[in-house]
């Protein structure tokens, strides 16, 4: 809780073949010896993820790739791991390798970076060995702009840092959770259930960027467990502009909340400001037309330590089985898997996303939405579930009128 959440970061990948110099050009833009160099070519094998402060940028995660021109069984899969990581970069640098030049390799890469629409920067590395290619008719052919450095000398590297900034998404995250829905002084009461799968000691990642984005916003906010919800309304002299819950009470904490006053959760805020709550607004159809014998993919962002009542793995399958009448085929994936086929899913149901990055939940919701697949997330799900969608989306006017029509 120290430091920028990985999720908020900008994520800067790395790409380029097999000892273009990638680690190095990270260790030079960071002025430090994070990625590990070494002359053996496919030395990095999975994608290596690294926070770190780049100046004048400020908070990046730098994402260390396998090279695009691996070879054989276990190189072909890491080809793939790299270029799943596109699914969660704001921005991409391609390292060329003067002495080896271009081929398919680096043109395929760059068709699907265009095609996704991240900004690119290409990146002659190894200054001293430039000669060897025409940067010019290179730059023309790939279609983009080459800046020429050497990871070795740090010549260029400057140059790089700045074009990185000019480059860099404004807005890689959506601004506000909450921000935008309150005035200053507005109230704001956030329920916050202390149960078995609260961690120790501390109140988890969306609870603490929703108060931290009150608080940015001058508004005030009120934390209490379910329990206490009654009495701090009573205790109010000003009604609040807005409840919102962890989703797994929204039944118990609807009935305290008079209808005058908006409420909502936690993960339908997180629907918003990590994804587009259009879509899964959209997505919530797909589960009334869920039937006996569907696959449902559940896909969860981290690898969190499991309850024995786990929402993935117990809690919302027996919701979905119980709503259809039935068995039903679940595969679950987590962390930065996620299948490239989904057409053989009915419906996909996401987790709330908080340790990875908006742009991998959008890419995830879009992949799904241009399927025609429909996509969820849990939030969404436990609310209809327990019939409360409705009045969560109350803050909402365009979800909400989707969600009518
Ligand atoms: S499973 Fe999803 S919502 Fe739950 S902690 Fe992990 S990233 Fe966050």
């Amino acid at each position: 809780m120290e430091e920028t959440p990985q999720a908020n970061r900008l994520h800067i990948a790395i790409f380029g073949r097999r000892n273009a110099g990638k680690s190095s050009l990270i260790n030079a833009l960071t002025n430090q010896d994070l990625a590990v160099v070494s002359e053996v070519a496919g030395t990095t094998t999975d994608p290596v993820y690294k926070r770190m402060e780049l100046l004048p940028i400020g908070p990046v995660v730098m994402i260390d790739t396998a090279g695009i021109d691996d070879v054989g069984e276990l190189g072909s899969l890491r080809v793939k791991k790299t270029k799943e990581v596109l699914s969660r970069t704001d921005l991409a640098i391609l390292v060329i390798d003067p002495e080896v030049g271009i081929d398919n390799y680096e043109k395929e890469l760059l068709a699907e970076i265009k095609e996704r629409e991240i900004p690119v920067i290409g990146v002659v590395n190894k200054e001293d060995k430039v000669k060897e290619i025409n940067i010019r008719e290179l730059a023309k052919e790939l279609k983009i702009k080459l800046l020429q450095v050497s990871a070795i000398t740090r010549e260029g590297i400057e140059g790089l840092k700045k074009e990185i900034a000019l480059k860099a998404p404004e807005k890689f995250e959506k601004p506000h959770i909450i921000g935008d829905m309150i005035n200053p002084q507005d109230i704001v009461i956030l329920v916050v259930p202390i149960d078995l799968a609260a961690p120790k000691g501390r109140l988890i990642l969306p609870q603490v960027q929703t108060l931290r984005d009150i608080l940015d916003n001058d508004g005030q906010a009120v934390v209490v467990k379910e329990g206490e919800l009654k009495g701090a309304l009573d205790s109010l002299n000003k009604e609040p502009k807005l409840v919102v819950t962890d989703s797994q009470v929204f039944k118990e904490v609807t009935a305290d909340v008079p209808e005058n006053i908006m409420l909502t959760g936690f993960s339908i805020l997180f629907a918003r400001y990590k994804g587009d709550l259009e879509i899964l607004t959209k997505g919530v159809k797909g589960l009334d037309d869920l039937e006996i014998g569907n696959r449902v993919l559940i896909a969860e962002s981290c690898t969190h330590h499991r309850t024995a009542d786990d929402i993935g793995k117990v809690k919302i399958p027996r919701w979905l089985r119980q709503m259809v009448g039935g068995e039903l085929e679940f595969e679950h994936v987590s962390g930065r898997e996620f299948p490239d086929d989904l057409d053989n899913y009915d419906l996909i149901v996401q987790c709330g996303g908080c340790m990875t990055n908006r742009k991998e939940i959008l890419y995830r919701l879009n992949k799904a939405d241009s399927l025609g697949i429909p996509i969820i997330n849990y939030g969404m799900l436990i609310a209809h579930v327990h019939g409360i969608l409705d009045r969560a989306l109350e803050p909402f006017p365009l979800a909400k009128r989707i969600w009518k029509q």
